[in-house]
């Protein structure tokens, strides 16, 4: 069975970047009919903060990637990191150091010296200390030998032990270290894919060694590389780089950045629109990119404003109504569908979206009118206006019978077509060029637009 597992840690919201590992891990769950996990790393109490645990897991539920089981707090398991400590103690796979921070420094330089690779040089390895307090707990690690991993996206990697030092397991403060609680809690959670940001990819020959010294499966590694800024340069606040909220928060739907984020980094031919049910058949794992990907804010757009484009009316009015209500307005009693249909097919987001149907929603006193518009509620527009309120009057509101009312009238009456739309679109929503004008009429109602139109004649 396939397990993965997403491990956050709560100094922050839910970034794009973790974002996108944690869909990979899902995906990759859900695929083959597996679990996905969620573990807090919490052991950094200073910085960690119980509303950004909240903040990620409320992203991870917008996102749509439910996970199993109950959630892992690793600030609560640190008897059990220790009980695996002591195992490793009692098989002679680790042992007590008493050396001073000092000393470990001037070990480190004498290995920078000698041009290797700064590392503690296994003094106490064979004292054969016993536990007292202050003492960390060091793995010892093989005198020689590679440690070699088939990574699901890098390749093969293989690593000299020279290059690695007898770790610490154990602080003087008997906390265990970040490697450690690694290695216990994806055993213990019994994941089998370990799929996580490149920035990880140095711990892995670490991890592996503690996986082997406690004598269990190591499992299979995947390490995506980092999103890029879309100069190619590490991705920024300034290119987009923002938490999974925050693009909540100006009208994305989740579908369009979980689509995005999937392809940047994954591909299945040159097709670009993925709906989730299709990356679950799809993705298996195999097609993630193993160079990194440029952010490119645009296509983000373009993709949102497609699937904007997909969504029921009924379903965009519901996405839309927060948005609205955040400027203070309300969809009762308002035709919202009729206003929303008008601007779905062009908006690229829900914020968009909310400011172009604001006219509809506002008073007609509150509606802030554009200066064409203006202008075009001079002599000759009022006098179309005139005609049309007349005509309006004994109309039954319905889109069609409006259109032919228009229809109508612009043929009776000779005038050209825009001269009637202009004015009428002004008196209506402020704005000289929009939607066509029986389309305009029905989202108002009849009520509404009559009074629209007898207030620009005033
Ligand atoms: N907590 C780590 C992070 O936020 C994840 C480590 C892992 O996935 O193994 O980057």
């Amino acid at each position: 069975k396939v397990v993965t597992r997403f491990a956050p840690s709560p100094t922050g919201h839910l970034h794009i970047g973790g974002g996108r590992t944690a869909i990979f891990c899902w995906l990759l769950a859900r695929h083959f009919g597996g679990e996905f996990r969620l573990r807090i790393e919490d052991t950094d109490t200073e910085r960690s903060k119980q509303e950004y645990t909240d903040s990620i897991l409320a992203s991870m539920k917008w996102l749509g990637l439910d996970w199993d089981g109950d959630l892992t707090y690793q600030s609560q398991r640190k008897d059990v990191y220790n009980k695996y400590v002591d195992k490793l103690l009692e098989t002679g796979h680790a042992y007590y150091c008493d050396c001073s921070v000092e000393e470990v420094e001037a070990m480190r330089e004498v290995a920078r010296a000698k041009g290797e690779k700064p590392r503690y040089n296994g003094k106490c390895r064979e004292r054969g200390l016993g536990y007292a307090e202050g003492r960390v707990v060091r793995l010892k690690v093989p005198a020689e030998g590679r440690v070699v991993f088939d990574d699901m996206v890098k390749g093969p990697i293989a690593v000299d032990v020279n290059e690695l030092d007898d770790m610490v397991l154990r602080r003087a403060d008997g906390m265990p270290t970040y490697n450690m609680a690694v290695v216990v809690d994806d055993y213990e959670m019994g994941v089998t894919h370990v799929v996580r940001g490149d920035d990880h990819v140095s711990n892995t020959p670490k991890q592996i060694l503690i996986y082997q010294a406690l004598g269990l499966a190591v499992p299979t590694f995947g390490h995506v590389p980092m999103i890029l800024g879309p100069d190619k340069q590490k991705l920024s606040k300034r290119h987009g780089a923002r938490a999974v909220v925050e693009y909540q928060q100006d009208g994305l739907l989740p579908e369009a950045l979980v689509n995005y984020l999937v392809r940047l980094g994954w591909s299945h031919g040159d097709q670009e629109i993925f709906s989730l049910q299709e990356l679950v058949k799809l993705f298996d794992g195999k097609n993630l990119n193993s160079s990194a990907a440029a952010f490119d804010p645009d296509k983000l757009q373009w993709l949102n404003g497609y699937y904007l484009k997909h969504t029921p009316l009924d379903k965009a009015v519901e996405l839309t109504r927060p948005f609205i209500e955040k400027s203070g307005l309300s969809l009762d009693g308002k035709n919202a569908e009729a206003a929303i249909s008008l601007y779905i097919e062009r908006a690229s987001n829900l914020n968009d979206l909310a400011e172009q149907v604001k006219p509809y929603l506002q008073n007609i006193e509150d509606v802030v009118f554009e200066e064409k518009a203006l202008n075009a509620l001079d002599g000759q527009g009022k006098e179309q206006i005139k005609n049309v309120l007349a005509l309006v009057r004994d109309t039954e509101f319905t889109a069609e019978n409006l259109e032919h009312v228009i229809h109508d009238y612009v043929e009776t009456s000779g005038v050209k077509f825009k001269l009637v739309g202009t004015p009428l679109r002004s008196a209506l929503i402020g704005l000289a060029g929009g939607p066509s004008i029986h389309l305009i009429m029905f989202a108002l109602g009849k009520a509404e637009t009559i009074k629209r139109l007898e207030r620009a004649l005033a």
